[in-house]
């Protein structure tokens, strides 16, 4: 097997390290004592962590503990109050990303951070124009380097393939390659299972091992604790910006993993009780939609939601949910069909129409639909309904009724920030989607529409989320929730259907409903012989 000079380089330091008169060999990295201050939060409170060569670190922590803020000074992002960060032993201060990337440490982004139109080589290439300097980039030369780190590491990539015509899985390995080429030593990865299904972790897990078999240091951030389970090698927990304990997984487990993060005993799977389905509240018949290509992504549509049941979508990201919900609260307009909410035809409302029909909204994509960033939390509180009574007295805003619903909704949904006067980009990612769920889930509903809505959350955060969409469907609420996790639509959902290209293939019992068969509809919408679908296909297919 070829090594890279820096890999060759690792494997001697690791083997020496093994001969008994060997010193004790240095971590690749250590953060000792970071400390970082916003303004009325203390978001690394002297964290100490240490990266030894080849391993692979998971970080864990709940919304808002400070795992973010540590890797953006990690990465040069942010400026540490206090604290020094040492590589292979050396003190070293990172001046910004640049700087970063040329000490050999990278961050592996969601795949949103890719730019679709351009090729994979496109992407990996994008910046080092300029870090080349007046020589001019081999492209052919460039190529050849891509697929060859591919094959290293287990892949074949085409470097001409589209990016946005990859699965969300290759993307993410696109990112991995584009770290890869810049030579990086140490990797974080922050949440890159949150959009993947579980074969494609899977397979981003070999990918990971290989890269740490290679002698790569890995920071893996993750909230879900299986897979934390599954791929570290060692486990640092933070609670509050504080390091409150350090785990082998074969020490631990999910309990007490999930205690130590959120400081106290978390139910990792609600009880949903039994539901008493009433009349149907969202009838959707023959829907067709479009995407933003023009593409027909969702096809001959038909769903029954009733008041006071949960209908869960199961399906592999990318098959028409999103824009199926989309065209639900009016913010896309179907090409076909029909869609009724109890009894008044909705199809071509407009989306404030159809939320002063009772509908709320808990999109996939929080920053697009769900928060105005720069807008303060009290106001994203009440962007739905802030020309209504008590917020708007004519045409004045209510300040007051404002911030105290503000200040209830914040401590109800235990939503970490220092004040509702702070800007929404300042929270951390889970606390802006508990921000979205405190506002959508305020009022009466006819019909709560959750698309993701426990993406990026911690196990403390998915509990409270999945009691509180089990209390509104108690009280009489139809609830339709989309989720690329399987086990939260089975575990939630009183009905699931299962979307594949754009239709419903197959429609369970939550109570009796299989999961490998799910999974399988999943996989190939029913159809024994199908090919792979849309969502799996690889570039080098
Ligand atoms: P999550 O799992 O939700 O992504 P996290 O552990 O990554 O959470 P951080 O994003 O590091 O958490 O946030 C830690 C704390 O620091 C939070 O209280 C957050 O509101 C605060 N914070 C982070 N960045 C800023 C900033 N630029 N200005 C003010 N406060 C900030």
């Amino acid at each position: 097997m070829f090594l890279s000079p820096f890999a060759t380089e690792a494997v001697m330091t690791i083997e020496a390290a093994m001969t008994p008169e060997a010193p004790v060999i240095a971590p690749a990295l250590e953060m000792r004592g970071i400390t970082k201050r916003y303004p009325g939060v203390v978001a690394n409170d002297h964290i100490d962590v240490e990266v030894r060569p080849g391993e692979i670190h998971a970080l864990l922590g709940e919304n808002g503990a400070g795992k973010t803020t540590l890797m953006n000074i990690l990465y040069g992002l942010a400026r540490p109050d206090e604290g020094v960060i040492l590589l292979d032993g050396r003190e070293t201060t990172i001046a910004g990303p640049s700087d970063a990337i040329a000490r050999g440490i990278n961050m592996v982004h969601q795949h949103f951070m890719l730019v679709p139109v351009f090729t994979v080589a496109e992407n990996i290439l994008l910046g080092e124009e300029t870090m080349a300097g007046p020589i001019f980039l081999d492209r052919k030369e460039a190529h050849r380097r891509i697929v060859e780190l591919g094959k290293r590491f287990g892949f074949e990539i085409d470097p001409e393939a589209k990016v946005g015509s990859l699965s969300v899985g290759w993307q993410q390995r696109v990112e991995i390659l584009k770290a890869l080429y810049r030579d990086a030593r140490i990797l974080v990865l922050d949440e890159p299972t949150a959009v993947l299904t579980p074969q494609e972790t899977q397979e981003i897990f070999a990918v990971l091992r290989r890269l740490a078999q290679e002698g790569h240091s890995i920071v893996f951030i993750s909230h879900k604790l299986y897979e934390v389970l599954d791929i570290a090698d060692r486990i640092t927990v933070i609670r509050r910006g504080k390091v409150v304990g350090q785990r082998l997984p074969s020490e631990t487990d999910e309990d007490d993993l999930a205690a130590l993060m959120v400081g106290r005993n978390v139910q990792l799977t609600v009880d949903r009780g039994d539901s008493k389905p009433a009349d149907v509240a969202l009838e959707v018949r023959g829907l067709e939609v479009k995407d933003d290509r023009g593409s027909v992504v969702v096809q001959g549509v038909d769903l029954d939601v009733r008041s006071g049941e949960i209908l869960g979508i199961a399906g592999v990201a990318g098959n028409g949910q999103d824009e199926l919900v989309e065209a639900i609260v009016g913010l896309r307009r179907p090409s076909g069909g029909r869609i009724t909410l109890r009894g008044q035809d909705v199809t071509r409302a407009s989306p404030r129409a159809v939320n002063e029909a009772g509908v709320a909204y808990v999109p996939a994509d929080r920053h697009r639909f769900g928060l105005v960033l720069s807008f303060p939390l009290a106001d994203n509180l009440v962007l739905t309904d802030y020309y209504r009574r008590p917020y708007a007295r004519g045409v004045l805003r209510n300040d007051q009724a404002i911030e105290a619903s503000a200040q209830e909704r914040i401590r109800e949904y235990d939503v970490r920030t220092p004040s509702a006067t702070v800007r929404a980009s300042t929270l951390s990612g889970g606390n802006q989607q508990k921000l979205v769920v405190a506002r959508e889930f305020a009022r009466d509903l006819a019909l709560l529409v959750l698309d993701q809505p426990t993406r990026g959350l911690d196990v403390g955060s998915i509990e409270f989320i999945h009691r509180q969409t089990i209390a509104k469907r108690d009280a009489g609420t139809a609830v339709l929730l989309v989720s690329a996790e399987l086990d939260e639509v089975l575990e939630l959902s009183d009905r699931i259907a299962v979307m594949y290209r754009g239709r419903i293939v197959a429609i369970r019992d939550g109570r009796t409903a299989d999961k490998n068969e799910i999974g399988l509809l999943m996989a190939t919408g029913g159809q024994a012989r199908a090919a792979a679908p849309v969502a799996e296909t690889g570039p080098a297919a």
